[in-house]
């Protein structure tokens, strides 16, 4: 059978390990003689794997206890209501980071419920750094401070310790693209939320974990199902869940463990991105487009400076094995997106190929 390098943004490629064990598993989980596809959600047996996702997911991340962890249907894009909807509930002012596509959408929904700020932007350079800001400049009163802490579009991430200082205003971070990536410290914010479709499994289901007393204070007309408190109380079964996303999420979860946990594979994605970055900073022919220092550890565009040279390296590197390694359509030029999925085989490929194509059209 034929396996390519997917370096799709998202959804993307997942654990060799934990497809063949989705497809061991596929016709009966355990002694359930059913698929976890087939399974009621109220059954013993999908309880059971809910609760150790939860478990799991909350071990990795080193989540507090005063954090509840909710899996939501909707993708990344809900939280961008659901964040306003629940937590303006004090002054009704939030403050943004606009440092990509996902955060304008993200500052534009807000806008609708409450008053929204804008801190900072870099979208003057094509969202091509991570603005510096003074915490002076922030809204006291706030109900919140967004970021996205990894731009997949751009290839820019807010490093661990380069986070705003928001003081007592919670900040709340769109992990969709660097969760269980590196290790980031849960206490620093008041929610984060993941869609699963990039690090972390299949798309359908979205990880929040949430401090518990941002919870139950919703503006009155928010829609049930957009409420985090309904979906506390019933431990993410209010209705049906994505039994069989969250399922394959447990199981990414138990090969991240596996693999040294956040730790081990923050230690590997720095090895496997310095390698790429490293390789094009030397390049006569490929350039980065994001400056050095805010530089993605999940999401690499590059480009050679012809459209016409860049069409070619896409089509050409299909050839070799690789896919999607065409850039978003807002960069254009190339994306490796190398989750931790990608192994560093994956990369030597890339490089290879890159060399390869820099002799030949250089
Ligand atoms: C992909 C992505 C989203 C949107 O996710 P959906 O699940 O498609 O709604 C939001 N934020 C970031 C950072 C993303 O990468």
């Amino acid at each position: 059978m034929k396996r390519v390098y997917n370096f799709a943004a998202g959804p993307s490629a997942l654990p060799i390990e934990v497809l063949k064990k989705a497809s061991d598993e596929m016709l009966s989980y355990g002694d359930a003689g059913m698929s976890v596809m087939e399974m009621s959600h109220r059954s013993a047996s999908f309880k059971n794997i809910l609760q150790e996702a939860k478990s799991l997911y909350k071990e990795l991340m080193n989540v507090p206890d005063n954090y509840e962890i909710l899996f939501l249907q909707g993708g990344a894009s809900t939280q961008f209501s659901m964040i306003p909807l629940n937590l303006l509930s004090k002054s009704n002012k939030c403050d943004f980071m606009i440092t990509g596509s996902w955060a304008k959408k993200a500052y534009q929904e807000a806008k609708r419920y409450g008053e929204a700020k804008v801190i900072a932007s870099s979208e003057d350079k094509t969202f091509t750094y991570i603005p510096k800001v003074d915490s002076k400049d922030f809204t006291l009163d706030a109900d919140f401070f967004h970021i996205c802490v990894n731009n997949t579009i751009y290839g820019t991430r807010f490093k661990p310790d380069g986070l705003p200082e928001t003081g007592n205003v919670p900040l709340i971070g769109d992990m969709s693209s660097n969760i269980l990536s590196e290790v980031y410290d849960v206490s620093k914010f008041g929610l984060i939320y993941a869609g699963a479709q990039k690090n972390m499994g299949p798309a359908g289901v979205t990880a929040v974990i949430i401090r518990k007393d941002l919870i139950g204070h919703a503006k009155d007309f928010t829609p049930i199902m957009l409420n985090y408190k309904t979906h506390v109380d019933s431990d993410s079964c209010y209705n049906t869940p994505p039994c069989y996303s969250i399922y394959v999420c447990k199981l990414v979860y138990e090969w991240v463990k596996a693999n040294g946990g956040v730790k081990g594979m923050e230690a590997i994605n720095k090895e496997k991105s310095q390698k790429l970055y490293n390789f094009i900073d030397n390049s006569k022919l490929f350039k980065g487009t994001v400056v050095p220092e805010d530089r993605s550890l999940m999401n690499v565009p590059f480009i050679t400076g012809s459209d016409e040279l860049d069409a070619l390296f896409v089509k050409e590197s299909k050839k070799s094995g690789m896919e999607n390694l065409k850039g978003h359509r807002s960069v254009g030029g190339m994306r490796a997106s190398i989750y931790n999925a990608m192994p560093m085989a994956g990369i030597d490929t890339l490089i290879d190929f890159m060399k390869k194509f820099e002799t030949e059209n250089a």
